[in-house]
């Protein structure tokens, strides 16, 4: 094999399935002896193959690799390609999986690795590819170093997510932050889902943060399950998993609390009162490492959700902060990762939580506007049931959870949004669990979270619970 200085060994696939195949495939590999810059040195034979993955019905592909010597640079190759797919008669960009005179992928560029926006190289998929991997073996091309794409990729330093956030970066690709503790569930499956479909790359983090645990709480016994964890966020499409030790979060010398006023008062504040300093210091801990264009946060965690949208904005973060509405079981009852604490007769008991905030909310819908009424209601329903004792019960403005004055709830309140809040503790079973729940009232039930605006703010309408 013949490399001059300044080229490159560089592997591109080719592939046709519409139109006159072969013909399309010949023509491409001559157009590419005719490039500056780029020599053929050899290809192999096309393959027949099926398409791969879903797509509407159509002909079976004809699939070969082409070896080239090239000065070019991967993305001036790609935009070769790009070219030579146009003038075959491709439209670009290219509905995913239609039927195509010709598809050009560059496979790999020396020994280079790129993950940008346009381009992935080696590319992501070859080596999950028989009609690439069977024409590079008839070559007897060694693929040995060639990288493979498994994600996620599971990360453990600060260091080593800043960099790989940092590459995406640089490659103009946008970043969706998953905060999370672990023992994923489909609530947290809806966040990484939302991130996969508005971010070029999404990072799922997992740490059991001991700065939001208070003395007594249930750190130690917080469900754990990395290997799980990891299944789910790789089935979601993460990119990144960072699953750091507290000593990795935390050198032993690490003495900076963020502590968010009124937002971290009252309801949850109140009952755990390092709570949200743990909260808003980790989140900005890992807002600052990763760097995300958008970052998403549950409605499950209502107030936790205000402190972060005050955090975000107080201390200028450059992200927008995507609300995600709340995921139930069948039942009614939020998804958890505590939930597994309930014992059968508390689980049973549980739904008293949303069973009261829909019995207030179609109170609402009802045309019921005082504030005390509302509340009594809910406290009337969870009454209901014996084995849960209510923490609070709450009527807070939708914007940034603010306290509602009693009596009426005046009509430009009522407009801009209210939600109820609620905390219900259930400690018959082998561990007491606190059970948090809440809805925005007047929002009805279908829909998504609410849509945001630019970097460094985030809507201030929440959308609706799901
Ligand atoms: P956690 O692991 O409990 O800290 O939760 C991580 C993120 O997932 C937080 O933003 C939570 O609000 C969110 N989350 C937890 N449970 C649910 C749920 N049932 N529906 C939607 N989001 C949730």
């Amino acid at each position: 094999m013949q490399i001059e200085p300044g080229e490159t060994i560089a592997y591109l696939g080719l592939g046709s399935n519409e139109g006159d195949r072969a013909a399309a495939l010949e023509q491409a590999l001559v157009a590419l002896e005719r490039t500056p810059g780029v020599r053929l040195l050899r290809r192999s034979t096309w393959v027949e193959t099926e398409l791969v993955g879903d797509g509407p019905a159509q002909g079976t592909f004809l699939n070969g690799v082409a070896e080239l010597a090239t000065r070019l640079a991967p993305v001036a190759l790609l935009a070769i390609c790009k070219e030579l797919e146009r003038a075959a008669g491709r439209t670009l960009p290219a509905a995913r999986n239609h039927p195509r005179p010709l598809d050009l992928d560059v496979l790999a560029h020396g020994s280079v690795t790129i993950d940008s926006r346009e381009l992935t190289v080696p590319h992501r998929e070859w080596h999950r590819r028989e009609f690439v991997t069977a024409p590079l073996a008839e070559l007897g091309v060694d693929t040995a170093t060639w990288r493979r794409w498994e994600p996620p990729q599971v990360l453990g330093t600060a260091a080593g997510l800043a960099a790989l956030t940092t590459n995406w970066r640089t490659g103009g690709c946008s970043i969706g932050l998953v905060p999370t503790m672990g023992a994923l569930h489909a609530g947290h499956r809806s966040l990484i889902d939302r991130a996969r479909r508005e971010c070029d790359r999404v990072a799922v983090t997992i740490f059991v943060n001991p700065l939001q645990f208070g003395a007594g709480e249930d750190l130690a016994a917080y469900p754990r399950g990395l290997e799980r964890d990891v299944a789910l966020c790789r089935e979601a499409g993460a990119d990144a998993v960072f699953t750091p030790s507290p000593e990795a979060m935390y050198d032993p010398g690490f003495a900076s609390r963020i502590r968010v006023g009124h937002a971290a008062s009252g309801m949850e504040g109140a009952e755990r009162p390092e709570h949200f300093e743990g909260v808003a210091t980790v989140v900005a801990k890992l807002l600052a490492i990763a760097r995300p264009d958008r970052a998403y946060f549950g409605e499950k965690d209502a107030q936790q959700l205000a402190v972060i949208r005050r955090l975000v904005r107080d201390l200028g973060f450059p992200v927008t902060v995507v609300p995600c509405a709340i995921v139930r079981e069948a039942d009614g009852l939020a998804m958890s990762s505590r939930n597994i604490y309930l014992d059968a007769a508390d689980r049973v008991a549980s739904t008293v939580l949303c069973r009261a905030l829909r019995r207030v909310d179609a109170a609402f819908v009802a045309g019921e506007r005082d504030h005390g009424t509302l509340v009594q209601l809910a406290r009337d329903e969870i009454a209901t049931e014996p084995r849960g004792v209510i923490d609070y019960v709450e009527l807070r403005s939708e914007t940034d959870l603010t306290e509602l004055p009693a009596g009426a709830i005046a009509a430009d309140v009522a407009a801009a949004g209210v939600r109820m809040l609620v905390a219900v503790r259930f400690a018959r079973g082998p561990r007491p669990v606190r059970l948090l729940d809440n809805l925005r009232l007047g929002a009805g039930c279908a829909g998504d979270a609410g849509a945001d605006v630019g970097a460094g703010s985030d809507s201030a309408a929440a959308g609706t619970d799901a």
